[in-house]
């Protein structure tokens, strides 16, 4: 034990451990700078009411339209923002810009509030002791109605230090916003914890709805979750829906919203704002009705 701790110790002298620290510093300052300079854009994807296909919202995801390499998804740079800790600066600007776009977009929707957004929150931003007055905050700035705002935490990261996220939850919930477990049936969400969680919904991860209509044991999980959640009194999402049969058995199984290919990729907000618009998938992307089984 003390042999190990005092290899961790002269581990800082690891060339190897050097290398990485070296690599992601450098990560964080280009993603810094790509901030400063304009090159971080927010996408929209729809989430779609499963009783009638009509839209729900959007959930915010963050891209890199990097001048060489493209656009880039957040498996590229998230990662080491999160080490590094940036990935606090960056989410308090993927939420300011959603929330932003989706108050603009309240005057041309047919309800009186702005189209409901969902913005994804980090293991790391759920740590500081601060984050629910940063949310408040924003919410006052753009005059954001709470309860048009989801935040999504993974369960993993609700598990890394439930005691101290549990308090971060609440203070949350106590601004009147709705809070989602994202990926969930990926981490190890004990029961007992998910019953105390100051949660509202529950997203099933794109793993379970994969197999959908085609695999039995996929059908038995997203079964026992929308019975979980029925329990529990919270809603049901789907994410990763890129079929019809998929779609047939998601409606079938009880599940309240969706989203995935099938409906619309991550768009950017000029393309989003079509959906907006029509309150649903603009004709131009309309698929055929998934037909009646038989
Ligand atoms: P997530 O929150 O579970 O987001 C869903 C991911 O599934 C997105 O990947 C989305 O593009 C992808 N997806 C949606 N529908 C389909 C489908 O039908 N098929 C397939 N194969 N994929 C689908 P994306 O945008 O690459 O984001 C990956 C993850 O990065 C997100 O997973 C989220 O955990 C994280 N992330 C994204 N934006 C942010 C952010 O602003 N802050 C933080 N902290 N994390 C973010
Ligand atoms: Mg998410
Ligand atoms: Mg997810
Ligand atoms: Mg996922």
């Amino acid at each position: 034990r003390a042999k190990d701790l005092g290899r961790g110790r002269t581990a800082v002298f690891d060339p190897d451990i050097r290398a990485r620290a070296a690599a992601r510093l450098e990560a964080t300052t280009a993603l810094r700078r790509a901030l400063g300079a304009g090159e971080l854009r927010v996408y929209y994807q729809p989430v779609v009411d499963l009783s009638d296909e009509s839209l729900l919202g959007f959930e915010a995801l963050v891209r890199w339209q990097h001048p060489e390499l493209g656009l880039l998804g957040p498996g590229a740079f998230v990662p080491e923002a999160e080490e590094s800790g940036f990935v606090v600066p960056l989410g308090e600007w993927v939420l300011d810009t959603a929330l932003e776009q989706s108050r603009r977009w309240a005057m041309t929707w047919a309800a009186s509030t702005p189209p409901h957004v969902a913005v994804n929150v980090s293991a790391r931003q759920l740590e500081e002791p601060d984050l629910a007055q940063v949310v408040a905050n924003a919410l006052t700035r753009h005059a954001f109605p709470a309860e048009a705002l989801t935040l999504e935490i993974t369960e993993s990261a609700v598990m890394r230090d439930v005691l101290r996220n549990v308090e971060n939850l609440r203070a949350l919930r106590d601004t009147g916003l709705e809070l989602s477990i994202d990926d969930f049936g990926t981490g190890y969400s004990s029961l007992v914890y998910l019953k105390r969680l100051p949660v509202t919904s529950l997203k099933i991860d794109r793993e379970f709805v994969d197999g959908l209509g085609r695999e039995a044991h996929d059908s038995a999980i997203v079964t026992a979750v929308v019975a979980l959640a029925r329990a529990l009194e919270l809603r049901v999402i789907a994410e990763g829906v890129e079929t019809p049969s998929q779609l047939a058995e998601l409606r079938r199984l009880g599940c309240d919203a969706a989203q995935g290919f099938f409906f619309s990729p991550p768009i950017p907000a000029e393309e989003a704002e079509q959906w907006v618009r029509c309150g649903r998938a603009p004709q131009a992307v309309r698929r055929a009705q998934p037909a009646p089984e038989a």
